[in-house]
């Protein structure tokens, strides 16, 4: 299943609480930034987070911006994904899922597919891995969108 949007925004006071939850201090520019990163869900770079906040707060730098991202990674809140240009993107969803990375309009979109899931893990099961231990396994797809217009949907 494609999806683009995971769940409905959390509140500003969440926010506090699942930075606090994390670790980390519920500054101003920690609130912003990840309240502009779970509203996008096609895993921004960290100057497109910028973008998003700058004309609402304009004290925050971009350094700031790429200094809070990499907290919020190092704090296990969200992840880094790697794009095909080797650029740093986020992520705010850490649950496991796939990407599916569209090289004509540079986005990335969620791909969630239990059953793959399932036969990924049995298939590595069968090939008795020797001093390896897999913690994480996700399919990145490379694919063009054909249609813009239309939305994307795998059955
Ligand atoms: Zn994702």
């Amino acid at each position: 299943m494609i999806q683009n949007s995971i769940s409905q925004p959390i509140s500003l006071e969440e926010i506090k609480n699942k930075l606090t939850e994390y670790g980390l201090k519920a500054t101003h520019q920690r609130l912003v930034v990840y309240d502009a990163l779970q509203k996008t869900h096609l895993h921004p770079s960290a100057e497109e987070v910028y973008t998003l906040i700058h004309s609402d707060n304009p004290s925050i730098s971009i350094a700031t911006v790429y200094n809070t991202l990499d907290s919020f990674v190092e704090a296990k809140l969200i992840t880094r994904v790697l794009s095909e240009e080797g650029k740093s993107r986020y992520d705010f969803n850490t649950h496991q899922h796939h990407h599916i990375y569209l090289c004509n309009t540079d986005e990335i979109i969620d791909y969630h597919d239990p059953e793959l899931q399932k036969i990924l893990t049995a298939y590595l099961k069968k090939k008795k891995l020797t001093n390896l231990t897999i913690h994480e396994l996700q399919v990145h797809i490379k694919a063009e969108v054909i249609n813009p217009k239309q939305k994307i949907s795998i059955q």
